[in-house]
């Protein structure tokens, strides 16, 4: 049996797949109490981008500039058997990783980005905008937009901006500028930053600096997940692991993935969901400590803080909640995608939270087999493989598991480190 599964640049597929049309039942419409919100996100988001928002057509032919800019950051992305950490679990299973952690920016952001970026770069302007916590979707940006001569503005959650510098002088490095977020530059950021105790910052705070700063200078601004195009640009990792199973002969039992706002799970996830329905289990794995899948509530809610946007049909602990500062700072987004918070409420995805500390524990456990380092945000995912094991040794059967590899965590080693202090 092969370690590695590759598809060859000419054999990448060049299209996305759009779940809208095949959910199991319509999606309920974004909520405008102020009739503004609409009017905001058709000045800030680049007008394919919007219109992509809506599609009804299931495949997307991807623009042949940008197949070649998916090429330039390492795409298509291979798939690893981890053999080793299977040995390790000593159980009857089989686990195949998306390497999203393979592209250049280090996560599966890249995919959605340069899709934005090149939208925006169309609609002519000289610049994007967008909001980071822990700085992979920053880095992200910065790329697309280097790639696709823009210059790119990036708002950081305060508390980040201080901690995570490398990402900071990655992104620099890359041509972006970087604000510590609440910044002076916004309105919103001037009257936060009145009060001592907002100057940590958080995801919602940068998300309405971001929209206001592409809004008052005619730039456009860069959504990290959530959102059904952003989703949509992220699918062409489902894709390619589509192909690439399909060459071996192997449909996956399970398919699992790290849940933040959900994009990264569901661009591995939602193609195999159009080919193969429940005919696949999805678990969906998201961090304890911001328990929105678990704990969270179904009903209409703000995904940023300063309330610009249209209110959102999810599982959200609330746009309120000020999440603890966990390492994973890519799961500390307060709610999960309409379409994915669709799917779990239909019982099609099961979502199952950890700590930080198992989550870490697992980290460990396998950069020690596998030898290659999991992001935090991915290591959320692999408690989920051990349950699975259990399962198949009581059941006697074997279980074949794909799991996104979502990113390394070469950029995170400051926040491993306190594990051996
Ligand atoms: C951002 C991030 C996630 C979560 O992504 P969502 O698309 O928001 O769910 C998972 N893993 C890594 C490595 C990330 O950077």
């Amino acid at each position: 049996m092969v370690n590695r599964i590759d598809l060859k640049q000419d054999e990448m597929p060049d299209y996305w797949y759009n779940i809208l049309p095949d959910l199991p039942e319509p999606l309920p419409s974004p909520k405008d109490d102020t009739g503004k919100s609409f009017e905001t996100l058709q000045k800030v988001l680049p007008s394919t981008v919007l219109k992509h928002e809506f599609l009804t057509e299931r495949n997307l032919k991807i623009p042949e500039e940008l197949v070649e800019l998916y090429h330039q950051v390492g795409r298509p992305t291979p798939i690893i058997r981890a053999k080793r950490f299977e040995k390790f679990l000593n159980a009857p299973i089989e686990i195949y990783m998306k390497m999203e952690a393979y592209t250049f920016s280090g996560s599966h952001k890249i995919n959605s980005a340069l899709a934005q970026a090149y939208y925006a770069k169309q609609d002519g302007v000289p610049f994007v905008t967008t909001e980071t916590g822990a700085g992979q979707w920053g880095i992200a940006v910065s790329l697309a937009a280097a790639l696709n001569g823009l210059k790119a503005k990036v708002f950081m959650a305060g508390s980040s901006y201080y901690q995570k510098t490398y990402r900071v002088t990655l992104m620099k490095m890359l041509g972006a500028e970087v604000h510590a977020s609440p910044s002076e530059l916004t309105e919103i950021g001037r009257q936060l930053l009145k009060d001592e105790k907002n100057r940590h910052g958080s995801l919602g705070i940068a998300i309405s600096e971001a929209v206001e700063y592409a809004l008052t200078h005619n730039g456009k601004y860069n959504v990290g997940s959530v959102v059904n195009s952003d989703i949509m640009y992220k699918t062409i990792a489902g894709n390619e692991a589509l192909k690439q199973l399909e060459k071996e002969g192997i449909v996956p039992d399970y398919i699992i993935g790290a849940v933040g706002g959900g994009s990264n799970y569901a661009g591995l996830a939602y193609p195999f969901y159009g080919k193969f329905r429940n005919k696949i289990k999805y678990i969906a794995a998201g961090s304890l400590e911001v328990p929105k899948m678990t704990k969270g509530e179904y009903k209409y809610d703000f995904p940023d803080t300063g309330k610009i946007l249209p209110q959102l049909m999810m599982y959200t602990i609330g746009n309120e909640f000020i999440p603890p500062p966990i390492y994973a700072g890519g799961l500390r987004y307060h709610g999960v995608a309409p379409t994915l918070s669709l799917l779990m409420k239909n019982g099609i995805v099961e979502a199952r939270d950890y700590d930080q500390e198992t989550a870490f524990r697992f980290a460990e456990l396998y950069t020690r087999t596998e030898g290659y380092v999991p992001a935090p945000e991915t290591a959320h995912a692999l408690p989920v493989i051990k349950e699975i094991a259990e399962q198949a040794k009581k059941e006697g059967k074997k279980k074949t598991i794909l799991m996104s590899f979502s990113g390394h965590g070469l950029l995170d080693l400051g926040s491993y480190a306190t594990m051996y202090t």
